[in-house]
């Protein structure tokens, strides 16, 4: 078997993945949980006929309150060879999808690739958009440098202290502003369709955490500092103490209204343009799929 020495993320694990797991507790091969097509993202990326989107299982990040931790932290999936998952993109395009979403895709980065190729040379014609928590390492995004057409990243933290505590993710911020930057440097500013669906660019997303309203507002000013106006930013109200969150006293709760109306009028007081808010209405938990390996066979 080839070695497969695996130090795709931050946490450079540095361990050969053909046998062994690292942090994100997966093997080299792609594994999924559900591949539908999803009509809840911003209206931008799911259109009228929804976005192509592929859950994978496993995740860099260990976030407590992780509504997906079936998959994210329970091993939930199976496992699939690149060209299998090629096929499902294909046949999600077949079925309309407006695009390829791929939600979680860091772990996976080198096969994933070789997916897209693959893809791309039997006639996909959807853009893809990478949809991930933006732990990542800019020399492994370079390394899907063309192949991305969209990138959907979250911002979650400012303080390393949050992001430690509730995603055990040191330099959470340092690492996820240079993978901004980088995923700003090879879609660049937003282009639109006709109809108003996002063919290329970037939406950073970032979900307001009870109680910490400091840390969004320094992230919104970080966004308007470093990036272009035309940047699109998907301010998310809709917290829910899912999974593990209950043992935090201080996560245990939805945001308030004025949390909520506070960071959205802070976002335009500081010259903010362009942005989607998604409030509490998504929140309940018929808004998060079933993973029961849909569209993967
Ligand atoms: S992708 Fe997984 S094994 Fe590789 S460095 Fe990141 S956490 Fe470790």
């Amino acid at each position: 078997m080839v070695s497969q020495i695996c130090n795709i993320c931050p946490r450079n694990c540095n361990v050969d993945r053909s046998t062994k797991i690292g942090f994100c507790g997966m093997l080299s091969e792609i594994k999924v949980a559900k591949a539908y097509l999803h009509e809840w993202e911003e209206p931008c990326i799911s259109g009228t006929r929804g976005s192509g989107t592929v859950f994978f299982t496993g995740c860099n990040l260990k976030c407590v309150f992780c509504q997906n931790y079936k998959i994210s932290q329970g091993n939930f999936g199976v496992s699939v060879s690149s060209e299998k998952l090629a096929d499902i993109f294909m046949n999600l395009e077949k079925s309309g999808a407006h695009n390829i979403n791929l939600v979680s895709p860091t772990i996976f980065i080198p096969k994933i690739k070789e997916a897209i190729i693959i893809a791309r040379n039997n006639g996909l014609s959807i853009p893809i958009v990478y949809n991930s928590n933006a732990y990542e390492n800019v020399e492994s995004l370079k390394t899907l440098d063309g192949l991305i057409d969209i990138y959907l990243p979250d911002l979650k933290y400012y303080s390393d202290e949050t992001a430690i505590k509730y995603s055990k993710a040191p330099h959470y911020f340092e690492y996820a502003t240079k993978a901004i930057l980088e995923m700003y440097r090879q879609v660049g500013n937003p282009v639109f369709d006709n109809d108003g669906i996002m063919k290329k660019g970037m939406i950073i997303r970032h979900l307001i955490l009870p109680g910490k309203l400091d840390e969004t507002k320094e992230i919104l000013k970080w966004i308007r500092d470093n990036l272009p106006k035309e940047i699109y930013v998907s301010l998310m109200g809709q917290y829910t103490p899912f999974y593990n969150a209950n043992k935090y006293q201080e996560l245990n709760r939805r945001i308030s209204n004025k949390e909520y109306k506070e960071a959205i009028e802070y976002f335009f007081e500081i010259g903010l343009e362009n942005g989607f808010v998604q409030d509490d209405e998504s929140a309940s938990e018929s808004f998060i799929p079933d993973f029961d390996l849909e569209g993967i066979f």
